[in-house]
């Protein structure tokens, strides 16, 4: 740290620099501790593109403890330091020294515990994820690398091909749900011991369960499983650089598009499509503790009765399971598992608490759904109508010490990359389906193609989940 920011400060900085670091680190430290994050480049832009809602479910009296104790005080004891003024040749030399003695103390000790440290760091490469503050001063740089610094983005057209095989009469429609932190293995759907689904395995869906997600973060994961790119080639540059599937569909003239957004964006997925957003009062009319999923189903019966006979895919993306506060993320009436969780602190909480928190917020999104098929099924006799749901990524609920979301994918446990995923056909709209499968979310892409009949060179069959 003294090599580092020896080389960074001088007299007028040094004071400024020192400060802004030690209350940013006071946070990251925060977070690092208490849900087991890495604050790396993924992390920022979480943090850049969340809302204050969303990061207010994360703000405690400890948090505020934090701060002060480990960035305020601090702070004003580093700023209460005088500095003497000395001149410009004495305050050379003197910088020259600190630079030559912590880096020789460095490669001392390095090498003379070099073969440990070797093995050491490679056994347990993680470590320098959670170096405070040196690892996310280097994510800054990186986001700023990957995101800022990139030039005006210029979106590169893809799909201009596409054109609609009508086969049939009846138009299509297609509801895509984008559902929010919700780990495969807490569905009873896929085996879970507790009844996690009971409204959905009343209809006559088709459940996926192995379905892996691209990421482990919404910032990651929704730009990613619309777009053309697999997981392993995807990145955010391109993503953004790059059309999606919403917009090959746009190409065909012939689909109707609409994404409506209860959680925070579309992540730059719907920048060319019609969005709405229903985190408000003003277009949610199902609001009260925060505004909820079911809202975003008002109004789509006369949205669709005024595109009659037109193929019509409409994209829901949910609040769902979003953490910490599971608790808030559903009513009373679907408080079924209890004692719950009722802070964000989670490690403070029970592990059951956590559990029954987050089921009975499942138990909402299960309900919510079912609505979406009994919606879908007014329109069995006029369309092919269909659902997707698909969750952005998992979540972990305290194994092994891990909370929330986000690790890095090469680290990140199954509870975060392996996803919750259903599908459920109209009565005219049957098609046939591997459930046993290994699917992922590079699967999307083509599949929304191959439900639409869109026929363009980027359609590659054998990645259609459908086909
Ligand atoms: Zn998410």
């Amino acid at each position: 740290m003294v090599f580092l920011f020896g080389l960074i400060t001088n007299r007028y900085t040094i004071k400024a620099i020192l400060i802004t670091t030690l209350l940013t680190s006071s946070f990251s430290s925060y977070f690092m501790n208490c849900y087991h994050v890495i604050i790396d480049s993924d992390m920022i832009r979480n943090t850049m593109q969340t809302n204050i809602e969303e990061s207010c479910d994360l703000y405690s009296i400890k948090l505020i403890l934090y701060i002060l104790l480990l960035g305020v005080l601090p702070s004003i004891l580093i700023n209460k330091i005088k500095i003497t003024n000395n001149s410009f040749k004495v305050e050379f030399y003197q910088k020259i020294k600190t630079i030559f003695f912590s880096l020789l103390l460095i490669l001392i000790i390095l090498f003379s515990f070099s073969k440990f440290y070797t093995s050491f760091f490679r056994e347990h490469k993680p470590l320098r994820y959670y170096t405070n503050p040196t690892y996310w001063i280097y994510s800054i740089g990186d986001y700023i690398a990957k995101t800022l610094n990139s030039g005006d983005v210029v979106v590169k057209p893809i799909g201009l091909d596409a054109k609609i095989n009508k086969t049939t009469k009846e138009p299509k429609l297609v509801i895509m749900v984008v559902g929010e932190a919700v780990r495969a293995d807490h569905f009873s759907l896929n085996g879970y011991t507790r009844e996690t689904n009971p409204l959905l395995k009343q209809e006559n869906i088709i459940n996926l369960p192995y379905v892996s997600s691209c990421g482990t973060s919404t910032a990651h994961s929704v730009p990613c499983m619309f777009s053309i790119f697999d997981r392993d080639k995807y990145s955010y540059k391109k993503g953004i650089s790059t059309e999606n599937v919403l917009d090959v569909l746009h190409h065909s003239n012939q689909v109707e598009i609409l994404w409506r957004d209860n959680n925070s964006n579309s992540k730059g997925v719907a920048l060319r499509v019609p969005f709405e957003n229903y985190k408000t009062e003003k277009t949610n009319t199902i609001c009260d503790e925060e505004c909820r999923d079911e809202g975003m189903l008002v109004g789509l019966d006369e949205y669709i009765k005024k595109r009659k006979g037109k193929d019509i895919l409409i994209v829901l993306h949910q609040m769902g399971n979003h953490g910490p506060a599971y608790n808030k993320r559903y009513t009373k009436k679907f408080e079924n598992f209890t004692p719950v969780c009722q802070t964000n602190q989670l490690e403070e909480c029970s592990q059951e608490s956590i559990n029954n928190a987050y089921d009975n917020a499942l138990l909402h999104t299960d309900y919510f759904l079912s609505e979406v098929i009994h919606l879908l099924k007014n329109y069995d006799e006029t369309h092919k109508t269909s659902m997707i749901y698909m969750s952005d990524h998992g979540e972990s609920l305290g194994e092994h010490g891990l909370y929330l979301h986000g690790l890095p994918y090469f680290m990140a446990p199954d509870a975060q990359t392996h996803v919750g995923a259903v599908v459920w056909f109209g009565k005219n709209n049957q098609k046939n389906i591997d459930p046993t499968k290994e699917y992922s979310h590079d699967n999307l892409f083509h599949t929304l193609l191959g439900l639409f009949n869109v026929e363009t060179k980027v359609y590659k069959k054998e990645m259609d989940i459908f086909r």
